[in-house]
């Protein structure tokens, strides 16, 4: 279908660029980053400014396109048909406030920017383990951080947001210009308005201290039960990961990890050492490697290893209401069956602490949720996707009968919605601020299909 004209008439009428489908940068332009999702919008926009926006909001209505803010694509989710993909590269100032650890952040800036930029400052950004994800697209649907234990989610930490409403308007709003605005952006972004700059806390960190230790698989199980005892009176200021790593028995491998299996326990405090709380679970088992001493938020981001180039991904995530004995045993025994083989990775967070104890209103919450569990299954050109599908349902039969009431947006599957994250009446409080915020349907569905 050829695309409409009031679409290709922003070519000639917006400062920054627009693609469309015949152009050559498109079929890279049109990419997320998780490059498994094939997504193919009607025209790629990189709008170099607010009116160049509203140039968008205009279009969209004169063609009945929608328009879909996705500053990188870790979460895209959607085929894309019949909408305009909107990049916000142009909207990256970043202004720190150290006096009242308050950052403004543009819609297009990425948390590699704000950690560097807090490094040594005794501030900490609020920031998930990728350094490519955006500091909008995580804090509008939520966000997990290393620090969440300590402060809450990223979507609670949002103080306030330059939103450009679908009328036109663009302002600065927070919870006293409208307490209901500000309730939706906090997890459910992007169905209410387009958000060009946040106003977002940061963390005080008076001495970030971490402990890494890795023991072997054969003492997963009482591992995995000491840091779910640790989790009972731990206090909020510590963080702590757990992730169980299967190496597969390749031979460009080192003989010394090949066709092993690993369990390490990360720790990070904001108040320094916790060797008390942490001797807990070092007694549970063998440590074969310890490496336990002061950090940084930039070395905890290095350490990551998360893949900063976009790459296709796959899993299935979880929260938990509970960690068991019978579930912590049949998890451990499923990770080693030999046909499991394609789940590589599997990651389990602490929540609790800040968590249960949200400083403000909003859609996102892990209020009284145990653990957020991640399993990844790497997706690898030419290789079929069986049995690496049939893996991560087993994976979610599996844990099914300790799943809590609701999970956080950032952590929702591809074709997973918003109605994981909230209760009835806060799905309908949500439809019913969208028929509010944009009433003529200009902005993409989203995780909440209309
Ligand atoms: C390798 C990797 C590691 C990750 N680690 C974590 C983690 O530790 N913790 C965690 O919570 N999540 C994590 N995630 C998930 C990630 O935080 C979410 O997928 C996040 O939404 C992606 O951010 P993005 O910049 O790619 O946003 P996109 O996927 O580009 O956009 C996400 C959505 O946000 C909304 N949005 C974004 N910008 C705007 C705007 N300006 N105005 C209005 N709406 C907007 C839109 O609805 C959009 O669809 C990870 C993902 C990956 C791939």
């Amino acid at each position: 279908m050829p695309t409409h004209s009031a679409i290709v008439a922003l070519r000639n009428s917006l400062t920054g660029s627009l693609l469309l489908p015949a152009d050559a940068a498109y079929e890279t332009a049109r990419q997320p980053w998780n490059l498994a999702i094939e997504q193919r919008p009607d025209a790629v926009a990189v709008p170099a400014d607010v009116d160049d926006l509203r140039a968008l909001l205009h279009a969209a209505r004169e063609s009945g396109a929608r328009l879909a803010v996705q500053p990188s694509g870790h979460g895209a989710s959607g085929a894309l048909t019949g909408t305009v993909l909107v990049r916000m590269g142009a909207f990256d100032d970043l202004e720190l406030d150290l006096d009242r650890g308050v950052a403004k952040v543009g819609s297009g800036v990425r948390w590699g920017a704000v950690v560097d930029a807090l490094e040594g400052t005794g501030w900490a950004a609020p920031a998930g383990t990728s350094p490519v994800v955006s500091v909008a697209g995580y804090a509008l649907g939520g966000g997990h951080s290393w620090f969440s234990r300590t402060a809450g989610l990223g979507s609670d930490g949002l103080r306030a947001a330059w939103v450009l409403r679908t009328d036109g308007t663009h302002e600065r709003v927070d919870d006293d210009i409208d307490a209901d605005l500000l309730w939706a952006l906090r997890g459910a972004g992007g169905v209410v308005g387009i958000v060009t700059a946040l106003e977002i806390d940061l963390v005080r960190t008076p001495e970030i201290w971490g402990a890494n230790l890795t023991f072997d698989v054969d003492d997963a199980p009482a591992v995995l039960r000491a840091v779910r005892d640790l989790a009972v009176d731990a206090p909020s200021s510590l963080n702590l990961f757990v992730n169980s790593m299967r190496m597969p028995d390749a031979p460009q491998l080192p003989e010394e990890i090949r066709g092993r299996s690993f369990v390490t326990v990360q720790a990070l405090s904001t108040e320094g050492p916790q060797e008390r709380q942490i001797d807990a679970v070092r007694r549970a088992g063998e440590v074969r490697r310890d490496i336990t001493g002061p950090t940084s938020p930039a070395a905890l981001a290095a350490a990551s290893n998360e893949p900063t180039d976009p790459t296709p991904g796959r899993g299935a995530s979880m929260a938990l209401s509970i960690l068991d004995d019978a579930t912590i045993d049949a998890l451990l025994e499923f990770r080693e069956l030999p046909e499991q083989w394609p789940i590589m990775g599997i990651d389990i967070r602490m929540l609790g602490g800040a968590l249960d104890a949200p400083r403000r209103a909003g859609f996102a919450s892990l209020e009284s949720v145990g653990w957020l569990v991640h399993a990844l299954v790497p997706v690898i050109p030419g290789v079929p996707d069986e049995p690496g599908e049939a893996s991560l349902v087993a994976f979610r039969e599996l844990l099914a009968p300790n799943e809590a009431s609701q999970t956080v947006p950032t952590f929702l599957e591809p074709d997973q919605t918003l109605e994981r994250c909230g209760s009835a009446d806060g799905i309908a409080r949500l439809r019913g601020l969208r028929a509010r915020f944009d009433p003529e349907g200009l902005l993409h569905d989203g995780r909440l299909p209309r």
